[in-house]
């Protein structure tokens, strides 16, 4: 599939960066921030390169990793600089931080942070965009579980980001606006008390596609509807043939969530307390601890992918009609996808969920949707590198017009059953032309302005980012500059 620099979209592959720095502390992102400004550089900041779109990873920039920037700092109670009342337990995580090392410590201390289903993405970029993890309905978002934040603007300068100080709309931007603002080099979030069970409801749900999509629908929305909604997050995979259900449950008793689970025909079952999780490996390959192989050899900043999603709130679902036109248009669009699975992605979304998810919602700057929606339907069509042989290595190679068809009709498929939905600036489609509504809503505005204030120059650019409807950045590293760089009294490394 996909793919072409004249395409929107899809293109990750050849977005080699020019030259980077790998950065350690604030102080090397401000020295890395004045080095770039003053020689006009194009930018991308990378963590570990999971965006979708490869905002990460654009051709001919100036790239900052914050890898290795990987300390943690555990608070028992927190107070954010300005703040006369504290936030309650915390922890304060250096931009490089993932999620499987978040998870190993928090384990250690019997407590739970709010992060993403895969074990290597960053908090920093998941925060930006929302940030949803299974548990989610009951403990809120990244952006709602951020107290506050390291940045280091556009000029060089390292502020702190809160509800309390003189940078509240920068704090709000960053809890959702995206990667346009600054660079974050520290971010501190809620703690939680480690949950006394969680469970697993998986496997397939009887009867065909429809039929099985059908019957969750109506389960679910008797869930929402008995407040029980903040307890369940994770996925149903709708598939030509089937449905596959790979919900998790946070929050019941083992007793409770069998008895919750019996109408969907599936048991419930404690998930496993062990640690590490087996996918969680040492890489040779790249001599640092917690890779995953699979992915990050092979496929991290070197697939292609096709994403799309959208909102959906109780209404979308209430009446046996709803749900019958609901699994209708799902099940057909799965037919078309050649195997591969249209996602309900429960957790996406916070409507319904626990007192403690939706304290800070209006606080964010999210889509608004995401306050009401009790789900996302979502598809991630991820072709790994090595899957698409050498057509991958040139920088130019045809778009399969077919497979951008279909893209667009089921698009409008699901504009057309879910009108006027948002969808998750994380997850959202390449070429979508409305994408300032579709992620951000009315507070794309507020975050436009935020931009002007913050990042006048327009540094932090990337696709579908706040302020890249303005005039393109072209500012790329030319031969002149790179020798800038290299003949540059800088401490930090240019590699
Ligand atoms: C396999 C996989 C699983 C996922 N699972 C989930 C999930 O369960 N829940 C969910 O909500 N999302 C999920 N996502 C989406 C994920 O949240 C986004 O891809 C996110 O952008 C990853 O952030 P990163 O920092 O790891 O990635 P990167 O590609 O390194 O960064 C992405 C962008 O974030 C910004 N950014 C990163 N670091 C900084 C920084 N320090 N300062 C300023 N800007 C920065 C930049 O704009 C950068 O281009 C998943 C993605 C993948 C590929």
């Amino acid at each position: 599939m996909m793919g072409s620099p004249s395409q929107p979209g899809w293109m990750i592959t050849n977005s080699t960066p020019a030259k980077y720095a790998e950065l350690h502390s604030a102080d090397e992102a401000s020295q890395a921030l004045q080095f770039a400004s003053k020689h006009k550089l194009a930018l991308v900041v990378k963590s570990t390169g999971h965006d979708f779109f490869g905002r990460s990873v654009s051709k001919g920039s100036f790239l900052l990793w914050t890898h290795k920037m990987t300390s943690t700092e555990w608070h028992e109670s927190f107070t954010p600089q300005g703040c006369t009342t504290d936030a309650g337990s915390a922890v304060s995580l250096g931009a490089g931080v993932q999620f499987w090392q978040l998870y190993q410590e928090a384990a250690q201390r019997e407590l739970k942070v709010v992060g993403g289903t895969c074990l290597t993405v960053g908090h920093v970029g998941f925060t930006l965009g929302g940030g949803y993890g299974d548990a989610s309905r009951m403990y809120g978002s990244g952006a709602t579980n951020l107290v506050e934040a390291e940045v280091v603007l556009a000029d060089g300068r390292v502020v702190i980001a809160n509800k309390c100080n003189d940078h509240t709309d920068l704090f709000r931007a960053l809890r959702g606006g995206g990667g346009a603002f600054g660079l974050v080099t520290k971010a501190t979030y809620r703690t939680y008390p480690k949950p006394s069970f969680e469970g697993h409801i998986h496997g397939r749900i009887s009867g065909d596609a429809t039929e099985g999509l059908t019957k969750f629908l109506a389960w679910y929305a008797a869930v929402v509807e008995q407040g029980l909604a903040k307890h369940f997050g994770s996925m149903l995979f709708i598939r030509e043939k089937d449905v596959m259900s790979e919900i998790n449950t946070v929050g019941l008793s083992l007793k409770d969530c069998s008895r919750i689970a019996k109408p969907l025909g599936l048991p419930c079952t404690a998930s496993s307390q062990s640690w590490p999780p087996p996918e969680v490996v040492r890489s040779n390959v790249v001599g640092v601890e917690g890779w995953v192989d699979d992915w990050e050899v092979k496929s991290s900043s070197s697939y292609h992918t096709q994403s799309l999603s959208r909102y959906f709130r109780l209404d979308h679902i209430r009446t046996d009609g709803l749900r019958q036109e609901f699994s209708q248009t799902l099940v057909r669009i799965a037919k078309s996808l050649g195997g591969r699975s249209v996602i309900l992605s429960l957790n996406y979304g916070l409507g319904h969920g626990s007192e403690t998810a939706l304290r800070d919602v209006a606080d964010t700057t999210v889509h608004p949707d995401v306050a009401t929606a009790i789900g996302t339907v979502k598809l991630d069509l991820t072709v790994a590198h090595d899957k698409l042989g050498q057509k991958a290595a040139s920088d130019h190679f045809a778009v399969d017009q077919k497979a951008y068809a279909n893209h667009v009709s089921t698009r409008n498929q699901l504009d057309a059953l879910l009108v006027g939905s948002g969808s998750y600036y994380n997850e959202g489609d390449y070429s979508d032309e409305d994408w300032q509504n579709r992620y951000w809503g009315f507070n794309y505005a507020e975050l436009k302005r935020t931009k002007s204030k913050y990042d006048p120059g327009n540094v932090f650019t990337c696709h579908q980012c706040v302020g890249s409807d303005a005039p393109a950045c072209s500012r790329r590293l030319s031969a002149k500059t790179t020798e800038a760089a290299e003949n540059a009294r800088v401490n930090f490394v240019i590699v």
